[in-house]
C-alpha cells in the first residue's frame, strides 16, 4: 500500500499511506494501480465499418490510456487521423496500412497497386513517433489472389522507412509457415491465439517449428483477441508449450465491444487470469511489454518526476462467463474492472 501524490500531474512522491500531504484526489482503498494499461491493437477510426470505434470509448473509458490503432488508416487518411488523435484523451499511436486505403475496405490487400511505395514512405516521414509500425494483414480473405506478395512488399518497406512490422494472420492462403518466414526481430504477429484451421499450432498443440524459430528470433507476440481471433483452446495449447505472453490486446472495435465476444480491455485481463496467468503477468502484458515494444518504456514507469499516467483497477470475486471467439464459454471466479484513469493531470473514472 503506498500514497501517490501528484501536482499539475507530475508524481512528486511516493509515501507510505497516511504520509502524504495535499488533499485527497481519490482513496483508491482496495483497488490497485499500475502504470496506464496499452493496448496494441484497436480500431479507432469511427466513420470506418465494420473496424472502427471511437478512440475514448475504447481509451481511457477503458483503462487503456495510450492505443495503437493497428493499420484502420493508410496513406490516404493518416494525416486526418493525426489531427483527429489530438483531441482524444487517450493517447494515440498508429500501425499504417501498407494498402493506401486501409480498412475502408476488407480486402485492401487484393489489389498490389493500392500498396503505393511512395504514399507509404512520405507518410512515415511525416509522422514520426506517431506512426510505430506498419500493419499487412495477411489472410485470405485481405489478400484474395495476392497470395504472400503483399508480406514481401510490406518487408521491403519495413527496411525502407525503419518500421516494423505487424502482421494479421488468419485463414490460409496464404499458408502461415511462408508467413513466419518473412518476420524478423521486433515484428508483430497479431492473433497469434486465433483457431482458425491455418494457425500457429498442430492439432495435437504442438506449436509450429516456424513459430519456434520466429520467437527465437524476437518476433513478439500479440493476442489481437477480436471478433474471430481467439481460441481459449488454442490458449491453453500456448501457455502448455511454453510459449511466452508478450502483449495483450483487443482488436475492438464497435461491434465486439458492444456485442462481445471482445467488451472490453478488463474482460480480456480476466481470460488471462482464467487461464492461469498471474496478475502480474497479465498487468505486464498490457504495460511494460508494452511499452517496450513501442520503445517508450517511460510509459510503463510510476516514478517521482514523470508524468502520472496510471490506471486503477478492482479485482473483484464473482462468477464471470467468458467467451471466446469459436463461443467456447467458461466461467471464472475472479474478474478484473478497470476503475479510471489519471491522464494529462486529471482524472477520469468510467
Ligand atoms: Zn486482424
Ligand atoms: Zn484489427
Amino acid at each position: 500500500m503506498v500514497d501517490i501524490s501528484i501536482c499539475d500531474g507530475i508524481i512528486t512522491a511516493i509515501t507510505p499511506p497516511g504520509q502524504a500531504e495535499g488533499e485527497t484526489l481519490l482513496d483508491g482503498s482496495g483497488l490497485f494501480v499500475s502504470s496506464g494499461w496499452i493496448d496494441l491493437h484497436v480500431h479507432a477510426v469511427p466513420e470506418l465499418h465494420p473496424y472502427g470505434d471511437e478512440i475514448d470509448e475504447i481509451g481511457v473509458k477503458q483503462g487503456v490510456t495510450a492505443l495503437v490503432d493497428a493499420g484502420s488508416c493508410g496513406a490516404d487518411r493518416i494525416g486526418d487521423f493525426y489531427t483527429r488523435s489530438l483531441e482524444a484523451a487517450t493517447q494515440v499511436f498508429a500501425l499504417l496500412n501498407i494498402s493506401r486505403i486501409g480498412l475502408e475496405r476488407t480486402d485492401e490487400l487484393s489489389q498490389l497497386e493500392w500498396i503505393d511505395r511512395t504514399k507509404v514512405l512520405e507518410a512515415a516521414a511525416a509522422y514520426p513517433g506517431f506512426i510505430v509500425g506498419l500493419k499487412a494483414r495477411i489472410s485470405q480473405s485481405v489478400v484474395k489472389d495476392s497470395g504472400i506478395q503483399p508480406l514481401k512488399l510490406a518487408r521491403t518497406l519495413s527496411e525502407e522507412t525503419g518500421l516494423p512490422l505487424m502482421v494479421h494472420i488468419g485463414s490460409a492462403p496464404p499458408a502461415v509457415s511462408g508467413v513466419l518466414e518473412l518476420l524478423q526481430r521486433g515484428d508483430v504477429i497479431t492473433h497469434y491465439l486465433n483457431g482458425k484451421p491455418n494457425n500457429l499450432f498442430e492439432e495435437d498443440g504442438a506449436p509450429l517449428q516456424g513459430l519456434l524459430d520466429a520467437v527465437a528470433r524476437g518476433v513478439h507476440l500479440d493476442v489481437g483477441h477480436g471478433t474471430a481471433s481467439f481460441s481459449f483452446r488454442v490458449a491453453e495449447q500456448a501457455k502448455a508449450a511454453g510459449i511466452a505472453l508478450n502483449t495483450i490486446s483487443t482488436d475492438i472495435y464497435r461491434g465486439n465491444r458492444l456485442n462481445g465476444p471482445v467488451y472490453s480491455m478488463s474482460n480480456l485481463l480476466t481470460k488471462f487470469l482464467y487461464l492461469g496467468y498471474s496478475l502480474e503477468e497479465a498487468i505486464r502484458a498490457v504495460t511494460t511489454s508494452a511499452a517496450e515494444w513501442l520503445g517508450k518504456p517511460e510509459l510503463a514507469r510510476i516514478r517521482v518526476g514523470q508524468q502520472a499516467n496510471l490506471t486503477l483497477f478492482a479485482l473483484q470475486a464473482g462468477e464471470k462467463q467468458l467467451t471466446d471467439s469459436e463461443g467456447d464459454v467458461r466461467a471464472a471466479h475472479h474478474y478484473i474492472e478497470a476503475k479510471g484513469v489519471y491522464v494529462n493531470g486529471s482524472l477520469i473514472t468510467g
